[in-house]
């Protein structure tokens, strides 16, 4: 199919980019990999491909702030896990067994598997280093699956007992190669960002070296935060700003227990949080903080973060975000002996974290996130027809409470359509899958 000229006709676009957040019919044109005009019954010529879009939602690809790729192969593995089971196991035995081959089809399945579910960038968390072919053969897979994002380059998967639990291992020089090697523009859908394990798994003295390394690279730094009693043990956000370490380019995952001052620094800071509420409530992180996050206007995205308990599904992330942090303020409310009047945070508020804010906690939003004229065609589109989502009265909530992964009917990404009519194009996907259970049955031997 013709990438270079799209018009996307009579769908019901969610644009993200004001406060008027459905545009109503609008047909959305796209030339090369930019979004070139949004309006109504557009014109073209011939040589446009016409996807059609009645009955369908047009909307800003999601972005996945926080996933750790390699774990792709292993769904179900950790789903009764606490975080010291999954540390133990997922870290400490099965992340040694990896090849760099494995890591490759890992990446590239899980990658796939995000795109499936309308997931047009991701953060790919990458602690599985063990050898510089694993750092190649992670970056492959991503790059070889045509989804944007960031590679997060990590430390070795080798032993968790050496390279995380207070860690004296300072992060990996090769870095600097890494990103010689395959990283040589900002332009290029993959970038990197360095993933580090920060006061809460190194020595302070290792985090500070990490740091610093990042931002000689200049690269986005990515760590560990607040994740139960970590939180409270180690200060990590205090321990960073008595050394002068806090700054736009720090994202923290989770940030469950981190404290009231904390959450003042990091908005003072510009740090960014990735919320990851599925995970978060089943490992004992703590409650999300996905309200907090937007209380205090810190820039915050969704992660699905582990494959192996969580669902790669958006939809899920979002619907989970939503509703626990409904519950937080309605038991507060009713530990006051009140009912609350109104609802504190809306199904648009999580739509916008899994799309603009996302690309903002990744520094991308300048090029995704909304659908504006100049920005990257990453757009996927949700078909309404299916008895699940029909009739709606809410297109946002469709989106947020209704829709699942096989309602996707297509996704694009940089103008370039990887699903089209609910299904994936151009991998097969057969072929992958049996690389995967051949890769969980070798980890559980
Ligand atoms: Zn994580």
């Amino acid at each position: 199919m013709d990438r270079r000229k799209i018009l996307i006709k009579g769908g019901t676009v969610i644009s993200i980019n004001n406060n008027q957040l459905v545009n109503d019919q609008l047909d959305v044109l796209i030339e090369d990999d930019k979004i070139s005009e949004i309006n109504k019954s557009i014109i073209t010529g011939d040589d446009f491909t016409v996807l059609d879009a009645n009955r369908m939602i047009v909307l800003p690809g999601f972005v996945d702030t926080h996933r750790h790729l390699w774990e792709s192969p292993f769904k179900g593995m950790a789903s009764n896990w606490t975080l010291m089971e999954y540390l133990q196991i997922m870290l400490g035995k099965i992340a040694p067994t990896m090849s760099a081959d494995d890591v490759y089809a890992a990446n590239l399945l899980g990658a796939i598997e995000a795109i499936n579910s309308g997931i047009t960038t991701i953060f790919d968390w990458s602690h599985i280093m063990n050898t510089p072919e694993h750092s190649s053969a992670a970056i492959k897979g991503l790059k070889d699956s045509g989804i944007r994002g960031k590679f997060g380059f990590g430390t070795p998967g080798t032993s968790v007992w050496e390279w995380f639990y207070e860690s004296k291992l300072k992060h990996p020089l090769d870095a600097k190669e890494i990103r010689t090697k395959h990283f040589n523009s900002e332009d290029d859908l993959i970038t990197m960002a360095l993933a580090i394990r920060g006061p809460e798994y190194s020595d302070l003295e290792v985090a500070k070296h990490d740091i610093l390394l990042g931002r000689e690279l200049d690269l986005q730094i990515s760590m560990h935060i607040g994740g139960g009693t970590f939180g409270p043990k180690y200060n990590g956000i205090q321990k960073l700003n008595n050394e002068k370490l806090l700054d736009s380019d720090l994202n923290f995952a989770h940030a469950n227990t981190i404290n009231e001052n904390d959450f003042k620094l990091l908005a003072d800071h510009g740090c960014s949080i990735s919320v990851t509420p599925e995970v978060e409530l089943q490992m004992g992180l703590g409650l999300p903080i996905t309200g907090k996050a937007l209380k205090f206007g810190i820039p915050t995205g969704l992660g699905i973060d582990v494959i192996s308990a969580s669902s790669g599904s958006m939809f899920d992330q979002m619907k989970i975000a939503l509703q626990a942090e409904r519950a937080i303020q309605n038991e507060k409310s009713y530990q006051n002996l009140q009912m609350l009047d109104k609802l504190t945070i809306s199904d648009i508020d999580v739509l916008k974290l899994a799309t603009i804010g996302g690309a903002k906690v990744l520094g991308l939003d300048h090029k995704i996130g909304s659908l504006e004229v100049g920005k990257q065609a990453d757009i996927i589109l949700i078909n309404i027809n299916d008895i699940g989502l029909s009739p709606t009265l809410n297109l946002v909530s469709s989106v947020v409470l209704y829709a699942k992964d096989q309602d996707v009917d297509t996704v694009m990404i940089a103008g370039k359509i990887v699903k089209r009519n609910g299904k994936l194009l151009n991998f097969n996907i057969k072929e992958l899958l049996k690389k995967a259970s051949q890769i969980a049955n070798k980890s559980l031997e």
